[in-house]
């Protein structure tokens, strides 16, 4: 490729685990200059999902996803702002982040996950229900109908809930959702469930709440714990910068 037909697109630090290999170390993508193509279709084309853009600029001057290239120009990208405020209807995860999808609910966020979605299905419930689709698959937050995505880092689940709690300002209400189906937790008085419980619970706890959705029922000192763990883990924890989608080398 000569210089007038390419284009060249520059990635900070924290986004280079998205450009292949031989291109990580430059923090450049070259690509051919396509005339259709607009700045938005070039970042994605060299790796980076536009959900990862905080802002852009071409040839020096800050421009938007829809404008055009030129052979020769230079785009370069700046990664998206921590932390943003999600969207009113909480989240809706991908289908791999099962482990994810209970953690944040531990912690009282509204999280919609189920393991038999397909990505038109992900997609229609971000967009009908104003959630934000958290995935690990960077090809599903290039799809045009997607108001609002993010990809999330760290292969263990601890880590992309300290990735996500460090993308996003949230109000935390632990135990106010279950973690097996994401319904609002309601107190129950103890008589109504103790039929329900193995002797050593019933001896222990007085307080317990149930799912409005699935009916299971929880007590605090069963969680208590794994969530203090969880906290701390979030608050000590910085998005890797390098180690990013665990199904990319
Ligand atoms: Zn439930």
């Amino acid at each position: 490729m000569t210089g007038q037909q390419v284009v060249d697109v520059v990635v900070p630090a924290a986004l280079r685990f998205l450009l292949p290999g031989r291109d990580r170390s430059a923090g450049m993508r070259r690509l051919r200059f396509d005339p259709d193509a607009t700045v938005g279709h070039v970042v994605q084309a060299a790796g980076v999902p536009l959900t990862e853009v905080g802002g852009l600029r071409l040839d020096g001057v800050p421009t938007d996803p829809r404008a055009r290239t030129s052979p020769g120009s230079r785009i370069e990208v700046t990664e998206a702002a921590r932390p943003e405020s999600p969207p009113g209807g909480g989240f809706v995860l991908d289908v791999g982040l099962g482990a994810l999808a209970r953690r944040m609910r531990l912690l009282g966020l509204d999280v919609a996950w189920r393991n038999d979605a397909d990505d038109p299905d992900l997609v229609a419930r971000a967009v009908a229900e104003d959630r934000v689709l958290l995935t690990q698959d960077r090809r599903l937050l290039m799809r045009r109908a997607l108001p609002r995505g993010a990809l999330v880092r760290g292969s263990r689940p601890d880590d992309q809930l300290a990735d996500v709690l460090d993308r996003f300002s949230l109000d935390l209400a632990p135990l106010t959702r279950c973690t097996a189906c994401g319904g609002v937790l309601d107190p129950v008085p103890k008589e109504e469930v103790a039929h329900l419980l193995e002797a050593a619970t019933r001896r222990t706890y007085d307080e317990f709440v149930r799912c409005r959705a699935c009916r299971r029922v929880y007590w605090h000192g069963a969680h208590a714990r794994r969530i203090r763990t969880l906290i701390e883990h979030a608050r000590m924890f910085s998005p890797p910068a390098g180690a990013g989608e665990p199904n990319r080398s």
